[in-house]
């Protein structure tokens, strides 16, 4: 017997659907909204407070240098991050060298996840391919060991 799943409850092929089937909730009507609400708090929120400042010492600190006095990739991003809403470039590279050039993919990847369904089908399914996922994951941990090495 063949059956349809529709909100989660099986229908079978002899009952008909009436037109009150919809969507799930999670269908992705607001994912817009709520990513762009998301990501302008964290910027204005990035904006705001100097990690380099008093305000700083609230921030959480990296687990992994206070665990083993290792830089881990993502050390530095905040006041990378704070220092590139500041538009002073040269200041965020020395901070996180790897996220300043993780920023167009970073960007690219935003736009697509927030795009409408159906729109940039070839840009997401390029972007979130293995391929690219696996390059990226691969040059974190050539960063991770570089900065140590190199001490950046
Ligand atoms: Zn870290």
């Amino acid at each position: 017997m063949l059956h349809t799943h529709v909100c989660g409850m099986r229908i079978g092929e002899n009952q008909e659907l009436t037109g009150m089937e919809h969507k799930p909730a999670s269908s992705g009507k607001w994912k817009p909204a709520v990513f762009l609400s998301a990501a302008v708090a964290i910027a204005v929120a990035l904006y705001s407070i100097d990690p380099t400042g008093p305000s700083g010492q609230y921030l959480p600190h990296c687990p992994v240098r206070w665990a083993t006095g290792f830089d881990c990739p993502g050390c530095g991003a905040t006041r990378a991050a704070h220092a590139l809403l500041h538009l002073r470039f040269a200041e965020a590279a020395a901070y996180n060298y790897f996220l300043v050039i993780s920023i167009p993919l970073l960007i690219c990847a935003m736009v697509v996840e927030i795009a409408p369904a159906g729109s940039l089908r070839r840009c997401r399914k390029m972007i979130f391919s293995r391929p690219i996922l696996y390059s990226y994951i691969a040059l974190t941990l050539v960063w991770w060991i570089v900065r140590n090495i190199l001490s950046i």
